[in-house]
This record gives C-alpha cells, structure tokens and sequence, in this order.
C-alpha cells in the first residue's frame, strides 16, 4: 500500500493525542482556555496536540511540511499556560524544554510546501470540545493539492450508532486504499462504506451545530428542495465526515454564513479522503472539486457539499435553486 509509513505514523499520534486530549476534556477547567486574537478558543490540548503529533513527524520526517491551524504565540505570551502544555507533553516526552515544544508547535507554520505538506487540526471542534460535545483530531498528507491520506481521531464519536456509551472511534484512508474505522480503545479494524441511499425520504444531512460557522435556514431550504424531512444531524468537527463516510448520515452540508469566508484546509482535508475512500462524493456549492493546493485556505471553494454519491446530482441541483453564490 502506498504511503504505508506515513500512515502508520498518523494512526500512531493521532492515537496518542486522542488520549491526551481526552484526560483533558474530562478534567477541564477554565483556566485551560483562552481567546485568540480572532476571538476563536484554543486550550491546552490543542496546543499539546499540534506538539505531540508535530514532534512524531519531524521526527520520522525531518523535512516534512507542515501546515498546522496553531503557533506558539499564544503560549509566550501566556506562561500559566504554556507551563500545562509543557506538562502535558512531558507524559508523552518525559523531561522536554518548553522551548523544544514551542518550536515542535511553529513545525507547523510551513508557507513554501513544494507540493506536499501535512496539515493538522489539533482539535477541529474546539467549540464542541470545550461543551463536552464531538471533536476531532485531523491529519492529513496533501500532495499537489489532492489529500492523499487522511486521519481522524473522534474520541467521543459511537462505534454504534445507537449507543452512545461505547465510544471514541479513529477514522483513515489512503488514496485508492478504501476506508477504515478502528475502536480507539483497541480492537479490530473494519472498511467502512457510505450508506448508498438514493431516496431522499430515507436520508438526513449533518451540519455545524454552531450556527456561527453554517448557515442552518439555507440547508434547511436545500433538504426541503431536495425531498429530505428528516431533522438535521448536528454535530461539532469532522465526526460529520466521518458520519457520511460511515452511513451515520447521507448528506453534509455547510455553507458559510458570510460569503467571503473561505475554509481552512485543515478543518476538510482528512475527512475529506475519508468519504471519497468509503465511496462518498465532495465538492463545493458549485460542484467543483476541492482545490487543497492554494496554502491554508480554500480559495477555489465555496460552499462544501459531502455526499454518500447517489445524492449528489440531486443535491447540486437543489443548491442551484437555493443559493446565489454571487458568480
Ligand atoms: P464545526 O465544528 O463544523 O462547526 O467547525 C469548526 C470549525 O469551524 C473550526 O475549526 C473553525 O476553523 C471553523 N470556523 C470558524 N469560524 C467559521 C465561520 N465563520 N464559517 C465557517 N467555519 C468557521
Ligand atoms: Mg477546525
């Protein structure tokens, strides 16, 4: 299998900062948070996160590029809370400097990638996370502007759809190879398919449960269009990829608020190469394929369309009906 090291890698420090950010979320407190210039939340485990898994690469991958959503400012400017990270990542590397931590954090600051680069959200979902809600650990591999690998750790995500006490699931695919789920807590691997439903009566779309980052009244308009009456499924993080790719929900939709808003490349990349391998379908509002090629953001992209494949079309067209994208 292509990429074979690399994906054990990702499997290994995704596991990894699965369980730190874990320990974490079950003992929160506020002083474990603060605000970031764009008023968005990090904590001690995203930073820790982008740590672990930073210093996992460069380690087997010294000249590696990477394209992490975190940088070490924050914790400069912060000791409180530079000195719980640093703790935090002393479980996994007993007795590393701060400053070796703040430089494996800035590993992800790569601008030049020559064309391949990771790209990692340390805890996609933050605002899920810090509800006790869904989260999501994403890594993923890009090669000229395509994800050709991608993981996710979902901590608080079902094995089972129906029961919610057996949880915490990890998500990988490489290109060609299929998708696979695997029980964090150890177990078998199984490939995972998305739900082949072509009857829109039978199927559900997922979206942000933050109405701040989609915008529900318009994916409310496009379900009706397309013939969906199911409620919508919402939930934090890319467990919504990880919900199409596993048959959870046939639909996600997610069109920003705010038209000039353009999507990190780090909050779609591993899911995305999760749903295309389970046999799902991604594009953006305007049925174009995702262009991960044009640093951290999505430029080329409005509008992100996941489907389980026989929807597609349908979904498309219902979003030509719906929305004015302003072309
Ligand atoms: P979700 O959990 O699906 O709501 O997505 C979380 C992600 O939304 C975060 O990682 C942010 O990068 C992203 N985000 C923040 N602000 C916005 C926005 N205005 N529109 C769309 N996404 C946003
Ligand atoms: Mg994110």
């Amino acid at each position: 299998m292509p990429f074979q090291s690399e994906l054990q890698l990702a499997i290994d420090a995704v596991r990894k900062a699965s369980a730190l950010c874990k320990r974490v979320q079950e003992n929160l407190i506020d002083s474990d948070t603060v605000q970031k210039n764009d008023k968005s939340p990090v904590t001690i485990a995203d930073l820790g996160t982008q740590a672990v898994v930073n210093i996992a690469i460069r380690q087997q991958f010294p000249d590696a590029a990477m394209i992490g959503e975190e940088d070490s400012k924050v914790l400069r400017e912060n000791p409180g809370l530079s000195a719980k990270v640093v703790e935090l990542v002393r479980e996994i590397h007993p007795g590393i400097e701060e400053e070796a931590v703040f430089s494996a954090i800035d590993f992800g600051s790569a601008q030049d990638t020559g064309g391949r680069f990771w790209t990692l959200d340390p805890i996609d979902g933050t605002k899920g996370f810090l509800r006790g809600d869904q989260y999501a650990i994403a890594l993923a591999l890009v090669e000229e502007g395509q994800v050709v690998m991608g993981v996710l750790g979902c901590p608080n995500y079902p094995l089972e759809p129906d029961n919610p006490l057996n949880k915490g699931a990890l998500f990988y695919a490489v290109k060609g190879e299929g998708a696979c789920e695997l029980p964090l807590g150890g177990g078998a691997e199984r490939k995972i398919t998305t739900d082949g439903q072509a009857d829109p009566a039978q199927a559900r779309f997922c979206e942000s449960v933050e109405a701040a980052h989609a915008s529900h009244d318009t994916h409310a308009r496009i379900g009706e269009m397309v013939g969906i009456s199911a409620p919508p499924y919402r939930i934090d993080s890319q467990c919504k990829y990880a919900a199409v790719a596993r048959g959870d929900a046939s639909i996600y939709l997610r069109l920003p608020r705010n038209l000039v808003y353009r999507e990190k490349i780090w909050d779609h990349a591993a899911g995305v190469i999760v749903v295309a391998e389970a046999g799902g379908r991604i594009s953006d509002f305007s049925g174009n394929p995702l262009n991960f090629g044009r640093g951290s953001r999505l430029e080329d992209n409005v509008g992100i369309l996941v489907s389980n494949g026989p929807l597609h079309g349908k979904t498309l067209e219902a979003i030509e009906q719906v929305v004015d994208l302003g072309e």
